[in-house]
């Protein structure tokens, strides 16, 4: 039987259509999903190069009829909405019917489906959106979804992939968050013909988290007991003091089985946390959310990532309560962490409620902070020797003039400002450590460079002297944004529309509590500029109200800054380590990272020789 509709036109521009294929693991998302909402219970998941060459995902879901086979490659062709009041109450991951044409129309697209009860299956092959083949097909039940040449007819989407690692390691995080929110179905991820992870159903999500990331992690996790109120309910697990991220790549809630992103749960959660984490850190949570399809829209992100709240504030309330109540209870040390938790005396607890005030004879236990095997962005290598960090001259400030480039043996020179004593130094780079360190011979010694603290510097100028030079240059939207906030959040962007104008984002109110936004700066280089602004105005919430206008401003471009450089192991070709170079001593203050972290650190000659034991220390 038929299960597809295609949705009318008004109820299908009342969906907020967008960009589906980002980049491979938006489609693995995407097809992942669909294989999830077809109900099966083994998806295996093969990539080549990355996800651009190759793409497969198999699944044992119900499968599809010819006709359905063929009405699905259609525009909003979807089995799971036909009216306004389904879109209200979807339940399934999918709603918008463009996912496979979209996927199709930049592909070499190839779907194999057969039903249960089916004599034989359906096979389509889709090439750049155009309907090549169809045929039978004999394979099992389930579906079978294969992409390859992801954008070969796109060269302007082809340039933005980043390199085969870095999109195989958004796969890679696309195909963990679907597993620890569906632990019973048993997940395969095949990786260039090898076995990457193999996951089989497992009983809850406690396990999953065990075969996923180990028991070192598991071990450490606190339960957070199912809390419902206001019609929503909480519960799973969260990392108890001691364990924590400085980003929120471990933080991951879910809403209903689908893994979310919500500015009220992160509110939450910090508010649960409170005391528990350090300034800066964010916690690990598997955080499970369930409430009414109605309390709640999923249209607001093309990547059905961000939701939108229609009580956050209850959110953030319930969210606070769960964590806070289970960060008390671990404190209070449950009978299933005795084994695996190590007992240190602290003279008093730092959560606690009224009845649950400790006795001086008791004690409060903590975890131990253990490192873990999960790899946390940019660890911070550290140096195991000593190091002299080069002053910038006090009595005058510095400004680099450009100059030729001699030639010394084969490798580059540049000539710079002086870090140090004498006038007009010479680096000759001799080459980069472990994709981070760039390596220069001065005539003092050695210099090294931390090529991503100083991407960080120049890239913070550029972006400040734009906006003291009367704006950064911003670029108008095909299509204005409408961001909606809190009232408390219309409020603070209400009182910072100037910065924000002289950053490039253009911004004006429209209606209580929503804004359009109609232009953003070009710099910006973000997937989703709305979830960009939440962080922009939860960065302006936290800073205290005494700051000027020009601070904010500042704070927010270093965080744009920082997370549009250059990443750490990126590879940089020596004239672009030479152009760097330039870069840096053009600036105002080259010799550390907006965050105050140096870019540029010597160890002179004398220093060498004492290491060496050639001079005395
Ligand atoms: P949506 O998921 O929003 O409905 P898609 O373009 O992702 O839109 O899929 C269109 C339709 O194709 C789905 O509604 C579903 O009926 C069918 N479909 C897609 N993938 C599968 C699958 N793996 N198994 C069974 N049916 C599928
Ligand atoms: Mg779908």
């Amino acid at each position: 039987m038929s299960k597809i509709r295609i949705l009318s036109d008004a109820l299908a521009s009342q969906v907020a259509a967008g960009e589906v294929v980002e980049r491979p693991a938006a489609v693995i998302r995407e097809l992942v999903e669909n294989s999830l909402d077809a109900g099966a219970a083994h998806v295996t998941v093969e990539v080549q190069r990355g996800g651009t060459a190759l793409m497969r995902i198999t699944d044992d879901g119900c499968g599809m009829d010819r006709e359905d086979a063929l009405l699905c490659m259609e525009r909003h062709a979807t089995s799971k909405i036909r009216t306004k009041e389904d879109l209200a109450a979807i339940a399934t991951f999918g709603f918008r019917g463009e996912a496979l044409p979209s996927i199709a129309s930049v592909s070499r697209f190839r779907l194999a489906t057969r039903e249960k009860e089916a004599l034989s299956g359906t096979e389509i092959e889709i090439t750049g959106g155009k309907l090549a083949n169809v045929k039978d097909h004999g394979g099992n039940q389930g579906t079978i979804i294969e992409v390859r040449s992801l954008f070969f007819n796109v060269p302007a989407r082809r340039k933005f992939l980043r390199t085969e690692a870095t999109e195989y390691s958004h796969i890679e995080n696309q195909f963990r968050t679907h597993a620890i929110a569906n632990p019973k179905v048993t997940f395969t991820l095949i990786r260039d013909g090898g076995v990457a992870y193999h996951l089989p159903g497992a009983q809850n999500v406690l396990e999953r988290i065990r075969g996923l990331a180990g028991d070192e992690l598991a071990n450490r996790l606190i339960e957070v007991e199912r809390l419902e109120a206001q019609g929503i309910a909480v519960w799973g697990y969260i990392g108890g003091p001691g364990l924590s991220r400085s980003n929120r790549q471990q933080q991951l809630t879910f809403l209903n089985g689908r893994p979310i992103e919500s500015q009220p749960i992160n509110y939450g959660l910090r508010e649960g946390f409170h005391t528990s984490l350090m300034k800066g850190q964010y916690p690990v949570t598997f955080l499970f959310l369930e409430m009414a399809a109605e309390a709640f829209d999923i249209n607001v992100h093309p990547a059905k990532k961000e939701v939108r709240f229609h009580d956050g504030f209850s959110i953030r309330d319930v969210v606070a309560k769960a964590v806070k109540r289970a960060l008390e209870t671990a404190n209070k040390l449950p009978e299933g962490l005795q084994s695996t938790v190590t007992r240190v005396p602290r003279p008093a607890l730092q959560l606690r409620t009224e009845s649950n005030v400790p006795t001086p004879t008791q004690q409060a236990f903590i975890l131990p902070a253990v490192p873990l095997r999960i790899p946390v962005a940019n660890p911070a290598p550290r140096i195991p020797f000593q190091t002299t960090i080069i002053e910038p001259d006090q009595t005058e400030p510095e400004k680099y003039t450009p100059q030729p480039i001699p030639k010394h043996e084969e490798a580059p020179e540049i000539k710079a400002a002086p870090p140090a004593k004498p006038a007009t130094p010479t680096f000759r780079i001799i080459g980069i450590l472990h994709r981070l360190y760039v390596l220069m011979e001065s005539t003092e010694g050695l210099v090294l460079m931390d090529q991503h603290a100083a991407h960080e510097r120049v890239n913070f100028e550029k972006i400040r002297a734009a906006m003291e030079a009367g704006g950064v240059p911003s670029q108008r939207l095909l299509m204005p944004l409408m961001l909606q906030t809190s009232p408390r959040d219309a409020d603070i962007l209400k009182r910072n529309l100037d910065t924000l104008t002289r950053l490039g984002i253009e911004a004006e109110p429209f209606g209580p509590n929503t804004f359009k936004i109609e232009a953003l700066p070009t710099f910006l280089k973000v997937d989703d500029p709305l979830a960009w602004l939440d962080r922009v105005i939860e960065e302006l919430q936290s800073l205290s109200s005494k700051s000027s206008a020009v601070r904010l401003g500042e704070d927010i471009i270093v965080m744009s800054a920082c997370r549009h450089s250059v990443k750490a192991n990126d590879k940089l070709s020596i004239p672009e380590v030479q152009a760097l170079l330039e870069d840096l001593f053009a600036c105002e203050m080259p010799y550390c990272c907006p965050h105050g972290r140096p870019t540029l650190i010597q160890m002179s000659m004398g220093e060498l020789e004492r290491k060496f034991g050639r001079a005395a220390p």
